[in-house]
C-alpha cells in the first residue's frame, strides 16, 4: 500500500468511488457481514478497475460510541486500546478473504474531527440544528447519563423487580426508564436521578424536501436496488423529524459548541462522515473524490439495516451544508444470510465467524464464489455446508477447474507448452466455430451488463456459462487421435480454448482474484482488462504457456458432517437457539398485543399512574416536575392520536372505541382537566416543549450504522 500510486479521479473519465458499510469495531464479522458489504463492494471494485476506470475502494472500522465504551469497561482497556486491537482483527479477516481495499482506515482520527465538525458548523449556521432540553436518568456514581436499557428497577405494571428501563421481561410492557420504581444503574447499582440534559437536534424535517429531490433523481439515475428504494421511501413517506445528534459520552467526536464539552457527536450522524474522513487519511486530495459530483460516481454497499443512514441522514447532512458534495449514485443493499436455517450466533457458537473460514483449509476463492452465488440480493438466503461443498465440487471444479486444467496439461504434454499456429476464422462441418465465438460474445455482453448494474450473482452466473462453453468446445475434440488426424481443426480448438481461458482469467478476477491470477500464470500472460467484445487473438500461435496447476481440489463429502458439527454449536446450544427463537416469536406477538393495548388504553393507564410515577423519583424540584409533567402530557396526546388511529383501523375498533368512551365518561372531570392541559401543550408544542421521553435517547431512535448482523 505504501508504494502504491495514489488513485485520484481523472478528467473526462468515468471515476468510481466505492464504499462498503463501516463494520462496528467491537464485533468479529461473520460470513453474513462479509457478503453483506465488504465482499460485494470488493467484487464491484475489482470489476470497475478491470474496466479501466479510476476506482477507489474505501472502508474502515466504525469506532466511536457507547458500545465501545461499555465493552472497554468490561475488558479493562481504554476505548482506544480496544479499537486498536479490533481494528487489526477486522483487517486480518478481510485480508484473508482477499478484500482489496485501496485504504482500510478508521473513524477515530483527526480528519474525522475536522470534517465532522465542519459539517456540523455549516448545518448550525444554516439553521438546521437546534438545542432541546430533555430529562434523562443520570448516575451520580459513575457520572454518566444512562440509556434506557442501562437502567433497571421494579416494573410499575407487574412489580417485577428486575425490569429494564426500556421493557419489562416479565409482563412485556414497554417502559420508560423514568417510570421504573426503585431504579438503579446497571453498571454500579446506584439510584439514578432525573437530570436535564441538552442536546442538539438536526432538523431533518427542514431538509426533507431537498432529500426527497435527491432521492427521486439518484434512485432512478443510479438504478438503486429495490430494497434500497422501498426503505428510503417509507422513511420519507412517514415524514422526517428532528433527531438528536449529540450524546452524553466521552468516546466520540467533540461537539464544537461552548457548553458541550462533555458531549460528543452521536454515532449515526458521525459514522457516514467516516467515508470522506477515511479518504482524507488516504490522500490529502480527498476533495477531488468527495466534492466532485460532475466527475465522480459514488457506489455504496451495505446490509439493509444501514439504508436510512446512507439515503436520508448522510445525504441530508451533505445537503444541509449547502456545499458541493459527491452524493450517492448507486446503493446496493443485501438482505440477510442465515446459517443452516437459523441465525449466526457468536455466543452460542453457531455459524462461521472471523477465522472460522480459514480454519476449514478451504481457500478464499471457494468461499467468495459460494457467498456471491448465494448473495442475498432480493431476499434472505441460507449458508449450507452441503451446498458449499457442491459449489466447489460440481461447479468450480467440474466446470472452471476441469476446463483450464485439461487444456493446459494437454498443450504441455503434447505440444511442448507452445500454442500451435491457428486461425480464429477456421470453420468446418463438425462444429459451428463462428457460432461459438458469437455465443461467447453474447454471454460476455450479458456479463458486463449485469456487473455494471451491480447484479453480482447474475454476473457470476454468466461467468460460469462462459466457462461451460470452454468445456463444450473441448468435448470429444481434444485428444491424441484428433491431434493426429485433424491437426488444423485441433489447433484451432486449442487456440480458441486457450484464448477463452485467458478471457476467464479476467472475468473470474472480480469474484476469485487468486483464480484469475492462477489462470494467467498458467497461460504465462498478464491479466487483461475486461473487453466489450472478445476476439480470440490475445494469445497467438507460438506463445509459450506456463505449467498446469490445480485451480480447485475436491472436498470430500464427509466434511459436511464434520463442519456441521464444528460450526453448529453443541446440542445444548442448538436447543437454546430453538428455544430462543420460539421465545422471540412469542415475545414479538405479545409485544404487539401489549403495544396495541398500551396505545388504546394509554389515556387511562397514564393518567391513573402519572402522579405516583412522577413522585417515585426522589429529588425532583418543582421545575423538573413541571417539565416531566409536560412531557407526559405530550405523550398522552400522541397516545390519544394513535388510539384514534388504531380505533379506526382495528377490526374490533367500534368495541374498543366504545370502551374508551365509557372509561372517559366514568372518569369525568379528572379527564377533562388533563385534556385541557394537553390541548394547551399541544398548541405550544412547536415553540418550546420537550419531546416525549421515548425517542429522546438517540440510541432508541435508530440503531448505529454497522454491518448487517
Ligand atoms: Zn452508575
Ligand atoms: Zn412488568
Amino acid at each position: 500500500m505504501a508504494n502504491a500510486k495514489t488513485i485520484l479521479p481523472e478528467e473526462g473519465k468515468n471515476n468510481i468511488l466505492i464504499t462498503s458499510a463501516l463494520p462496528y469495531v467491537n464485533n468479529i464479522p461473520h460470513l453474513g457481514n462479509v457478503i453483506g458489504s465488504v465482499l460485494s463492494a470488493d467484487v464491484f471494485s475489482r470489476f470497475s478497475k478491470l474496466r479501466d476506470r479510476p476506482t477507489l475502494f474505501i472502508c474502515g472500522t466504525d469506532e466511536y460510541g457507547t458500545a465501545t465504551e461499555a465493552r472497554a469497561r468490561e475488558t479493562g482497556q481504554t476505548p482506544k486500546e480496544l479499537c486498536d486491537e479490533f481494528h487489526f482483527k477486522h483487517k486480518a479477516i478481510y485480508d484473508w478473504f482477499e478484500i482489496g481495499f485501496d485504504y482500510f482506515g478508521r473513524t477515530t482520527t483527526e480528519q474525522q474531527t475536522v470534517i465532522a465538525q465542519d459539517i456540523f458548523m455549516k448545518l448550525y449556521n444554516n439553521g438546521f440544528l437546534e438545542e432541546r432540553t430533555t430529562l434523562q436518568p443520570y448516575c451520580e456514581h459513575h457520572h454518566s447519563f444512562l440509556a434506557d436499557r442501562f437502567v433497571e428497577g421494579t416494573c410499575p405494571k407487574c412489580q417485577y423487580d428486575d425490569a429494564r428501563g426500556d421493557q419489562c421481561d416479565k409482563c412485556g410492557s414497554l417502559l420508560d426508564a423514568l417510570e421504573l420504581i426503585n431504579p438503579r444503574c446497571k453498571v454500579d447499582g446506584t439510584t439514578p436521578v432525573p437530570k436535564d440534559t441538552t442536546h442538539i437536534f438536526m432538523r431533518l424535517d427542514k431538509i426533507q424536501e431537498d432529500i426527497a429531490k435527491f432521492f427521486a433523481q439518484s434512485s432512478v439515475k443510479g438504478g438503486w436496488s429495490p430494497n434500497g428504494i422501498s426503505i428510503t421511501k417509507s422513511w420519507l413517506d412517514k415524514g422526517l423529524e428532528g433527531r438528536s445528534i449529540t450524546r452524553d459520552l466521552s468516546w466520540g467526536t467533540p461537539v464544537p459548541l461552548p457548553g458541550y464539552e462533555k458531549k460528543v457527536l452521536y454515532v449515526w450522524f458521525d459514522a457516514c462522515i467516516g467515508y470522506p474522513s477515511i479518504t482524507a487519511n488516504y490522500t490529502k486530495d480527498w476533495e477531488l473524490w468527495w466534492r466532485n459530483p460532475e466527475q465522480v460516481k459514488l457506489f455504496q454497499f451495505m446490509g439493509k439495516d444501514n439504508v436510512p443512514f446512507h439515503t436520508v441522514i448522510f445525504p441530508g447532512s451533505q445537503l444541509g451544508t449547502k456545499d458541493k458534495w459527491t452524493q450517492l449514485h448507486n446503493i446496493s443493499v443485501t438482505e440477510y444470510l442465515n446459517y443452516e436455517q437459523g441465525k449466526f450466533s457468536k455466543s452460542r457458537g453457531i455459524g462461521v465467524f472471523g477465522d472460522g473460514a480459514k480454519e476449514t483449509g478451504i481457500p478464499p476463492a471457494v468461499w467468495r464464489y459460494y457467498l456471491i452465488a448465494n448473495r442475498p440480493e432480493t431476499g434472505d438466503t441460507q449458508f449450507e455446508w452441503k451446498a458449499f461443498i457442491a459449489g466447489n465440487n460440481s461447479e468450480l471444479l467440474a466446470n472452471v477447474g476441469n476446463f483450464v486444467n485439461r487444456l493446459v496439461k494437454f498443450v504441455n504434454a503434447k505440444l511442448g507448452g507452445v500454442i500451435p499456429e491457428f486461425s480464429a476464422e477456421y470453420t468446418d462441418n463438425s462444429f459451428d466455430f463462428p457460432g461459438f465465438i458469437g455465443e461467447v460474445n453474447t454471454l460476455l455482453a450479458e456479463y458486463v451488463a449485469e456487473m455494471e448494474a451491480v447484479h453480482l450473482r447474475s454476473g457470476l452466473r454468466k461467468f460460469m456459462e462462459i466457462s461451460a462453453k470452454g468445456n463444450l468446445i473441448l468435448a470429444g475434440r481434444l485428444d491424441n487421435a484428433n491431434l493426429a488426424n485433424s491437426p488444423e481443426r485441433t489447433h484451432a480448438i486449442i487456440g480458441l480454448a486457450l484464448n477463452l481461458a485467458y478471457l476467464l482469467a479476467s472475468l473470474s478476477s472480480p469474484f476469485m482474484p487468486a483464480t484469475g491470477v492462477s489462470i494467467a500464470e498458467q497461460l504465462n500472460a498478464p491479466i487483461l482488462s475486461i473487453p466489450d467484445k472478445w476476439s480470440p487473438g490475445a494469445l497467438p500461435g507460438g506463445h509459450k504457456i506456463g505449467k498446469a496447476a490445480y485451480l480447485f481440489t475436491r472436498i470430500p463429502e464427509e466434511k459436511e458432517a464434520e463442519w456441521r458439527g464444528k460450526y453448529g454449536g453443541t446440542q445444548a446450544s442448538r436447543q437454546a437457539e430453538e428455544d430462543a427463537k420460539a421465545k422471540k416469536a412469542a415475545d414479538k406477538a405479545r409485544d404487539k398485543e401489549r403495544k396495541k393495548a398500551k396505545v388504546r388504553n394509554g389515556w387511562e393507564v397514564s393518567s391513573f399512574d402519572l402522579w405516583r410515577r412522577v413522585w417515585s423519583f426522589r429529588g425532583l424540584g418543582p421545575l423538573r416536575f413541571l417539565r416531566l409533567l409536560s412531557q407526559k402530557i405530550t405523550m398522552l396526546i400522541s397516545y390519544q392520536k394513535e388510539a384514534a388511529k388504531a380505533a379506526s383501523s382495528s377490526t374490533d375498533a367500534p368495541k374498543d372505541a366504545a370502551r374508551t368512551e365509557e372509561a372517559k365518561q366514568a372518569k369525568g372531570t379528572e379527564q377533562i382537566k388533563y385534556a385541557e392541559a394537553a390541548e394547551k401543550v399541544e398548541t405550544a408544542k412547536d415553540t418550546k416543549v420537550e419531546l416525549p421521553l421515548r425517542g429522546v435517547t438517540a440510541e432508541e431512535q435508530a440503531p448505529p450504522p454497522s454491518a448487517a448482523p
